[in-house]
């Protein structure tokens, strides 16, 4: 089917409106589109970046009518949309990715059932819906297992490692006793993620294979590229394609994966949407994820996704606030590190305030990246010594 672009001087809709949202906007601006946000919050990332910034409830379509009707396609930056409100969008305008794409995503059991069914490699888990499904599971898991609420986890949040059977109950309750999952713990050799874009025509493109480290929990730092045996490489970004293809995505997807120590790759969770592990391209690609998004949604061709050099990003956490002031200065000296901040004002333990891409200009490999981290966590500790 052949679609009319959605061209710049056109307004885009974006649901939600934390850091993902205002750079998919600083996008979105620069390439001269006019962008609406809607969100419960006011004065947000994404709203300080927007021409309108709409205070509402996800759930109340009449305030999400009124929105789309004055916009000319609409993306989201936060899965946990209700799907309800993107088929009411889809209504009156097109909405990318679409509520099937989130309805599947936005809980774990419906995520991990969809790539069980399409074969994909995934770690080993459980449904769990009662005190009762829980034993069984961790029975047949074992200890340690990990326990995830199916919804509205992230970073994180929503997680108990279970060590011994004995304590599975009591976790259980801690996270609400609703629905959940139950997965093997896997002692991972490393984590990594593929973020690729695919467009209204099929066509795929990626960003290469990345590597990610977690403290706890959330993602702490990403290098561009992995170290990674290049058979794995290539299995990892088939891996990812074939998600976006399966699930007719139009946009931004992320797939994390963990490579366990028998050089295996399992998929931990996917996210529709550009993705924290993918921020390093917005200095060091031709075309950054929150273009490509952008570029998808409004049935553009798809850029280049050519990585101009190695990079790699840390996060800035709010906890580096908890004394002051950070030293912005002792950053800005760094020639090679970019700073961005996402316009927060509360710095809440974490939190993410912003993050740091040092680049490894004219370098391309893996030892550059790392090359790379060490310039990023040095402007990192400098930026937090005079707090
Ligand atoms: P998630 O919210 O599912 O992405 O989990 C956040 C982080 O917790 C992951 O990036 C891993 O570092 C860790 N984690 C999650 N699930 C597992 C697991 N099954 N085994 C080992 N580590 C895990």
């Amino acid at each position: 089917m052949k679609h009319e672009p959605t061209l710049p001087g056109a307004v885009i809709g974006v649901l939600g409106s934390g850091q993902l949202g205002r750079m998919f906007a600083m996008q979105a601006r620069r390439l001269g589109y006019r962008v609406h946000t809607l969100s419960p919050e006011s004065d947000t990332p994404t709203g300080q970046i927007s021409d309108v910034e709409i205070n509402a409830a996800y759930d109340d379509l009449d305030a999400v009518r009124a929105f789309a009707t004055e916009v000319d396609v609409v993306t989201i930056e936060f899965e946990n949309i209700p799907a309800a409100t993107l088929e009411t969008i889809a209504e009156i305008v097109p909405v990318h990715p679409s509520a099937h794409v989130l309805h599947t995503t936005q809980q774990r059991i419906r995520e991990k059932t969809f790539l069980t069914r399409a074969g994909f490699p995934l770690t080993l888990f459980r449904e769990v819906r009662n005190d009762t499904e829980l034993h069984h599971a961790v029975a047949e898991l074992g200890c340690p297992s990990v326990l995830k609420t199916a919804g509205w986890g992230y970073d994180g949040k929503g997680q108990r490692k279970i060590n011994a059977l004995d304590e599975a109950a009591r976790l259980y309750a801690e996270l609400g006793a609703g629905d959940a999952v139950l997965e093997a713990f896997i002692d991972f050799e490393r984590e990594i993620s593929v973020v690729a874009a695919r467009a209204h025509d099929g066509m795929t493109v990626n960003f290469g294979v990345v590597e990610n480290h977690h403290r706890h929990h959330i993602l702490d730092y990403t290098l561009a590229p992995a170290e990674l045996a290049p058979e794995l490489e290539r299995r990892a970004v088939e891996i990812a394609t074939s998600v976006l293809e399966e699930l007719k995505v139009v946009g931004v997807l992320c797939v994390e994966m963990f490579v366990t120590k028998d050089g295996k790759l399992l998929i931990n969770e996917l996210a529709p949407r550009p993705h924290n592990s993918g921020h390093w391209t917005l200095d060091a690609c031709v075309t950054s994820q929150f273009e490509q998004q952008l570029r998808a949604v409004c049935g553009l061709p798809l850029g280049s996704t050519e990585k101009l050099c190695a990079a790699a990003m840390v996060n800035l956490l709010g906890d580096a606030w908890a004394g002051g002031e950070p030293d912005w200065q002792a950053v800005c000296n760094m020639p090679n590190v970019k700073l961005h901040l996402y316009g927060k004002h509360a710095a809440r333990e974490g939190r993410k305030m912003g993050h740091l891409t040092a680049l490894a200009p004219a370098s391309n490999d893996a030892k550059a990246a790392r090359r790379a981290l060490e310039q990023a966590r040095h402007a990192r500790r400098l930026w937090q010594r005079s707090s």
